[in-house]
């Protein structure tokens, strides 16, 4: 709800910015610390799994490139939610993995070489991917998905999540069923990760140039998000805010 109030609330003198903008859920099933280590678990396993074959973190420039990016966030996600500064971000480069960029529960990214290098993205245009990526850790989404699961497996209230993020593992229907929900998070990844990067000093006109990117290549496969018409126009309503929160930064008033 805070975003349909925002540009109201940016054009009132008294905004200086030293307001967080974004808000979080407190509503959500299952314990956190659960949460985390199933993504823990995973995460170093497909770590493990690419090492073996030599495809882990083999272009050290960009590597270095995208850790100054996440340190880059880190402040304004520490602003928008405090108690981030718990969170032990980590990331990860591989090549011919499949990998576009993607985000575990607990801080936990990975990014495809090939990605980076076929859209040419700029450090500008990255910083606004990585920031939607941490928005999906910011805003719990792998918690609030099998929250909102429970709902739609059998005897979904008395599972435990473990038990439960098994059967989204793996299970088409279901997963169908919740495709509304899963676009519903990559819209407010997309509002979140704007309001974090443009907060960070990236250039807000690099966000709308990214989903253009994005959208435009084929070789890889975004068809779980919403239509990219979609994700431009709410961009370009936010893209007025991003300018200012951008000259904004993270107030000290
Ligand atoms: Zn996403």
């Amino acid at each position: 709800m805070k975003h349909l109030l925002f540009a109201m609330m940016i054009g009132f003198p008294g905004f200086a910015g030293a307001q967080a903008l974004l808000d979080f859920r407190n509503d959500l099933a299952f314990n956190p610390e659960a949460v985390e280590a199933v993504a823990e678990r995973a995460y170093r396993l497909r770590l493990r799994t690419l090492s073996d074959k030599g495809l882990l973190d083999t272009d050290p420039v960009l590597l270095s490139r995208l850790r100054g990016i996440i340190a880059k966030l880190q402040p304004a996600a520490q602003f928008e939610r405090p108690d981030a500064a718990a969170i032990r971000w980590e990331i990860h480069i591989c090549r011919l993995c499949n990998e576009n960029a993607s985000a575990m529960a607990g801080g936990k990214l990975l990014v495809g070489e090939e990605f980076v290098a076929e859209l040419a993205f700029t450090d500008d245009e990255l910083g606004y991917v990585l920031a939607h990526e941490m928005a999906h850790v910011l805003a719990e989404h792998t918690r609030e998905f099998a929250t909102y699961g429970r709902f739609f497996v059998s005897n979904g209230r008395d599972r435990y999540y473990e038990d439960i993020q098994r059967e989204l593992d793996e299970s088409f229907v279901v997963n169908l069923r919740m495709a509304p929900i899963y676009a519903e998070q990559e819209l407010e990844a997309d509002y979140m990760g704007f309001i974090l990067g443009a907060r960070s000093g990236f250039d807000p006109e690099a966000m709308p140039r990214m989903l253009r990117k994005l959208h435009a290549d084929t070789a890889f496969d975004f068809s779980r998000h919403p239509a990219a018409t979609e994700r431009m126009q709410r961009a370009l309503t936010i893209l007025p805010a991003a300018h200012r929160i951008r000259e904004l930064g993270i107030a000290e008033q």
